[in-house]
């Protein structure tokens, strides 16, 4: 059992503040996904949670203990990395058993959970080999077992799936969740990758800059963005962004004119790409623009805009459908899903 608890924490080195000031919980038996651009800090929060780095400012609490100094080895925490380490002279079964050396389990049980940990991250054929014998999504899952194996009141995950082959990646991702959920161990799985966060996470921790800008359920974070960051990183095809200006219960840019219910001043309409239609180029207040390529998704296409200013914009359309590069055609969205941002990159109410 394990609640996580950052107060004002904060990480600088030297000058630079790598993390600002951050409050976060981390609920017992809850999977954290922290999401975010590389360098906005992720790694660095993983650490101090571990105990690998040690905040400049602020407390870290375990369970309503202080932690803040302890090592890591007492925080009863398994780390996974990106490049996990592995002992290089030791076989993969000997470096999974390494795990389990210290610990007075009976032989059936530590026996059980290799057995599954191997079979979960498909070991079985490179048990007998050297680290430097395989490759490096080879040595990711042999590490990653590594960790598992020890059932810790903590797991912490720092890109784990980034070297694996997508087929493995996605298999994963599922059985890595189920493992977390009936452990019950609480887990924070630092990851880029916004398909692994929305999939994997209770809830998403979106950091930029040294900052936490949004934390919320997927739900929360793809349909109540709190900000033109959190909107614009989290959605793939990405939300189409398009500044402009409200006025008289209206937002415009250029031809565009969108009712909305916001006061006046610069703003920018945030649509999704399945929130928009394709309309006759000559339609009233709508963005007029070219057809600038056309991607087949399998399930859906995407048409790629260009507007007479160079903005590319996005809109799913039906696989069926027919298009030709620079044919003409304008963006239409609707407007009971448009979502807008102040100048300060803010969600308006
Ligand atoms: P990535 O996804 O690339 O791993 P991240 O979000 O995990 O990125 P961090 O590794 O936490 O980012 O780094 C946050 C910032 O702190 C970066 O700008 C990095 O350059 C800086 N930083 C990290 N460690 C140190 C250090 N030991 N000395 C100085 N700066 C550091």
């Amino acid at each position: 059992m394990a609640k996580i608890d950052l107060r004002r924490v904060e990480k600088r080195y030297g000058d630079y503040v790598a993390v600002e000031t951050l409050d976060l919980s981390i609920v017992d038996g809850e999977f954290l996904v922290m999401l975010g651009p590389s360098g906005c800090g992720k790694t660095t929060t993983l650490n101090m949670i571990a105990g690998l780095d040690y905040p400049s400012a602020g407390e870290i609490f375990f369970d309503g203990q202080d932690v803040t100094a302890v090592t890591p080895h007492a925080r009863n925490v398994a780390m996974v990395f990106q490049s996990s380490l592995l002992y290089p002279h030791l076989t993969v079964r000997r470096n999974i058993e390494s795990s389990l050396r210290h610990t007075d389990l009976p032989a059936s049980e530590k026996a059980r959970r290799i057995t599954e940990a191997v079979r979960m991250l498909e070991l079985e054929p490179m048990l007998d080999k050297l680290p430097s014998q395989m490759s490096g999504g080879q040595r990711q899952r042999a590490a990653t077992a590594k960790a598992i194996v020890r059932e810790p009141s903590v797991f912490l995950l720092d890109e784990p799936l980034s070297a694996l082959d997508a087929a493995l990646r996605l298999s994963l991702r599922s059985e890595l969740v189920n493992l977390q959920k009936r452990l019950g161990t609480t887990a924070v799985f630092v990851t880029h990758d916004q398909v692994e966060a929305m999939t994997m996470g209770d809830r998403i921790a979106v950091m930029s800059r040294g900052r936490l800008e949004q934390i919320g359920t997927p739900d929360e974070i793809y349909n109540q963005p709190a900000s033109l960051f959190v909107a614009a990183f989290l959605g793939s095809p990405p939300m189409n962004l398009i500044a402009g200006e409200i006025a008289e219960g209206c937002f415009r840019a250029g031809r565009l004119s969108v009712p909305v219910e916001a006061a006046p001043g610069p703003a920018t309409l945030g649509v999704r790409p399945q929130h928009a239609r394709l309309a006759d180029v000559a339609s009233a207040e709508t963005l007029p623009a070219t057809v600038y390529a056309l991607e087949h998704l399998g399930r859906e296409s995407v048409v790629i805009l260009e507007d007479e200013a160079g903005m590319k914009l996005r809109v799913l359309v039906e696989p069926s459908f027919h298009a030709r590069v620079g044919d003409k055609a304008a963006l239409a969205p609707d407007p009971s899903f448009c979502m807008l941002f102040g100048a300060d990159g803010l969600r308006l109410p």
